[in-house]
């Protein structure tokens, strides 16, 4: 099956997408992890991709488009896949369909949207930031690059709520907990979807 998250920079899609993926035995896509690899990799497109990113800007759709297609067509996504930063624009949504179809995999069963409010999400990024001071600092976790990435998200990825709602498959949760409560609810809505 095919889920997918949603939810502000610092939401904790990252970390909850990990551990629903282990615990139903499906790959987690994560294309912030995956263009993070190619730019220290330096590969033609880490090149492409570094100041976009380091900007807090999208990359192109259709340079997101060939990077998931040739993931999701990998034989550990048989089975599907917890998409964790993808489909991100109106753009992305609307070619993923046609491509899980055409592979075999059928449509997004199930799109997580992980509710936080602004004001949270700049707390936990901070947080982060002071954390990692040294060690492997997010090059974008910068004030005016979050407040960019907040921008964009809001302005490009936050419509695909109304996307999904109209497909059915939009389930909205709570994402201000532990950890273990906001994985809780997102377990519940999983159980319901597996369980039809
Ligand atoms: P965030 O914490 O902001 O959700 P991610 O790790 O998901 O961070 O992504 C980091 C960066 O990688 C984004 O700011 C963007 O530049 C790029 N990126 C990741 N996924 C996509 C995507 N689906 N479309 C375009 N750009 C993406």
């Amino acid at each position: 099956m095919l889920v997918v998250f949603l939810g502000p920079p610092g939401s904790g899609k990252g970390t909850q997408a990990a551990r629903l993926a282990t615990k139903y035995g499906l790959p987690q896509i994560s294309t912030g992890d995956m263009l993070r690899e190619a730019v220290s990799a330096g590969s033609e497109l880490g090149d492409r991709v570094k100041a976009i990113m380091a900007a807090g800007d999208l990359v192109p759709d259709e340079v997101m488009l060939e990077s998931v297609e040739e993931r999701l067509g990998k034989p550990d996504c048989a089975g599907g896949a917890v998409l964790d930063g993808y489909p991100r624009t109106r753009g992305q949504a609307e070619t993923l369909d046609p491509l899980t179809r055409r592979l075999g995999l059928g449509e997004v069963s199930l799109v997580l949207m992980l509710d936080v409010p602004e004001d949270e999400v700049f707390r936990r990024i901070s947080g982060r930031r002071q954390e990692a001071v040294g060690e492997g600092e997010r090059a974008d976790d910068k004030d005016d690059v979050v407040i960019e990435r907040m921008r964009v998200y809001r302005e490009l990825t936050e419509p695909l709520v109304e996307y999904y709602r109209s497909t059915g498959a939009l389930e909205e949760i709570d994402g201000v907990g532990t950890v273990d409560e906001v994985f809780d609810r997102l377990d519940g809505a999983m159980r319901e979807t597996v369980q039809g």
